[in-house]
């Protein structure tokens, strides 16, 4: 079903998504590769992982040795994931006290 966006180096997860500095923070899901991406005027369109394709890009990345050699990259990376759980949560929370208030309206 659809294309294989991995062979393409287009295939990410997103990480944290700092939607009021336009920065997502991505992992590539073939090689883990870590990308700071930014969607304002440095918008990249054709962006594509660098390590699975030969794509040169101004965004700055860590490719997952370096990750793996760097305890404070870890670190840094495990914060994200942990802020975008808690504001995943926050949301859904927000969300299902916004339906109930619509219910007993
Ligand atoms: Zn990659």
């Amino acid at each position: 079903m659809g294309i294989d966006q991995s062979k393409y180096g287009m295939s990410f997860d997103c990480l944290f998504d700092a939607h009021w500095k336009c920065m997502s923070i991505i992992r590539c899901t073939k090689c883990g590769t870590v990308v700071e991406y930014y969607y304002d005027e440095d918008y990249e369109p054709n962006f594509r992982c660098p390590i699975c394709t030969d794509y040169k890009t101004g965004y700055v990345y860590y490719t997952k040795e370096q990750i793996e050699a760097s305890e404070e990259l870890k670190e840094i990376i495990k914060m994200y994931e942990e802020l975008q759980k808690q504001d995943q949560e926050r949301y859904e929370r927000k969300e299902k006290s916004l339906i109930k208030e619509a219910k007993n309206r």
